[in-house]
């Protein structure tokens, strides 16, 4: 039988309700024929709730603990989704990603899937099982400990699971229904999208649109999984929502086609470092090292051989970032006056396929933002974005006054 991939977000498992009303969807794909693959996210604020715990425990902590812990509620949800469907009549089971097993990267916290075998669940629905629910976000390193796939992965579940059985669709459930020009709850003329490419949809991902993870959107692309964004909320049928795809079945064009964001970002400045060869090395091997996700970076001019160097990093990250600096330094490896970190800044992007032969895109931002008396702090382009650092608290504005300049609320 057919396969079809269907994962629900946290929202749309908040509670036994939601659930309910999930697992109706699932009855009627179901009902259509399809042997049916559900992965489950935590219900809502749960993942948030076990991350607050391990930070308060242990500041600087075992990731390896940290997964274990911020894992469980996936498997929470999975055995109550399986519970709510055998209620139905649904013949379903679930599974945790060890039991499949999901097998990962050891890098816990933000592993990679290396291996999804197929053949146990396959075994049950040969015997009539119809259902298969996963926990999404987890699997299993080469070590046998549990990892998970950084925050939003079990849309990476998700993909990977398609990849793997070959499923005619992977329907992405959420609170909203479909990918915007921007985050709807920030700009009310936020427009949805009947399709976006697969390009554009990773740049908005990586830059911070989280309906889906960017890993997720790479997957998809490589394997050329059909994916899409609906409501968990409306009635749906098989063309609602946003379908990501390539660029070939995309008619309309603008040459901005959505604004993202990333609100807690930080600037972190070294003051006067030596300037000399090997000294970004010096800098960046340590944070690396340390798990810190440098994005931007920027040396300045240098004077009498000492430079600025500055760059940015999740706020989550600076005390992480700065231990990892003072010890570069105390090692002897860097030499710095001062380390400034300015915690109120966020990122916002604009991100375009038709960037790529139209030129203006930057000069338009950068006038749009000055025009709101927003200053640019850093600047960062490629291919197809154009990404700035600005004040946090001019972030929402900044978000409109792109969407209003760029118009995209109007289709080209
Ligand atoms: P889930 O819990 O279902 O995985 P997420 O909260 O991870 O849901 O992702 C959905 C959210 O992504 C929406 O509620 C919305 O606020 C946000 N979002 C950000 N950018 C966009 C965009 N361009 N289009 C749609 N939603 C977006
Ligand atoms: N529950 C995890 C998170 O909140 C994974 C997910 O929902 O995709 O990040
Ligand atoms: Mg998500």
């Amino acid at each position: 039988m057919p396969v079809l991939v269907m994962k629900f977000g946290g929202t749309s498992v908040a509670n036994l309700d939601r659930i309910r009303r999930a697992a109706k969807r699932v009855g009627v794909e179901v009902a259509k024929g399809y042997d049916v693959i559900v992965i489950v996210s935590a219900m809502a604020g749960k993942t948030n709730e076990l991350v607050g715990w391990v930070n308060e425990t242990s500041p600087l902590f075992d990731a390896r603990e940290y997964d274990a812990v911020v894992s469980s509620g996936e498997n929470v949800t999975a055995g109550l989704m399986a519970l709510t469907l055998q209620e139905m009549d649904v013949p379903a089971r679930s599974w945790q990603g060890w039991q499949v097993p999901l097998r990962t990267t050891s890098a816990h916290s933000a592993a990679r899937i290396e291996e999804i075998p197929t053949d146990n669940i396959n075994a049950k629905f040969g015997e009539g099982m119809r259902v298969a629910v996963v926990a999404g976000f987890q699997g299993i390193s080469p070590e046998g400990r549990i990892t998970t796939l950084g925050r939003g992965g079990s849309d990476t579940t998700a993909v990977a699971f398609a990849a793997a059985f070959d499923a005619e669709r992977c329907d992405i459930y959420t609170d909203v229904d479909g990918v915007y020009t921007t985050d709807p709850r920030i700009a009310s003329k936020a427009r949805k999208l009947d399709k976006i490419a697969f390009e554009e949809m990773l740049e908005l991902a990586s830059l911070g649109a989280k309906v889906l993870q960017t890993r997720s959107v790479e997957l998809a692309m490589r394997y050329n999984v059909k994916l899409r964004v609906v409501s968990s909320f409306e009635e749906q049928s098989d063309d609602a929502g946003t379908l990501v795809c390539s660029e070939e079945e995309i008619m309309e064009s603008n040459i901005v086609s959505g604004i993202a964001y990333s609100r807690d970002e930080a600037k972190m400045t070294l003051i006067s470092v030596a300037d000399r060869p090997g000294i970004a090395a010096a800098i960046f091997g340590p944070l690396s090292e340390a798990g810190v996700n440098v994005d931007m970076i920027i040396q300045n001019i240098s004077e009498e051989g000492r430079t600025d160097m500055t760059f940015s990093c999740p706020v989550e990250q600076v005390t992480r970032a700065e231990k990892a600096l003072q010890e570069a330094a105390e090692r002897g490896e860097i030499n710095y006056h001062d380390l400034v970190a300015d915690t109120n800044v966020a990122k916002v992007s604009a991100v375009g396929i038709g960037m790529r032969s139209q030129s203006g895109v930057a000069a338009q931002m950068f006038k749009t933002l000055s025009d709101e008396g927003v200053n640019i702090k850093v600047i960062a382009t490629s291919e197809i974005k154009i990404s700035v650092l600005i004040d946090r608290k001019y972030m929402e504005l900044a978000v409109q006054a792109l969407h209003d300049a760029f118009e995209l609320d109007k289709v080209a």
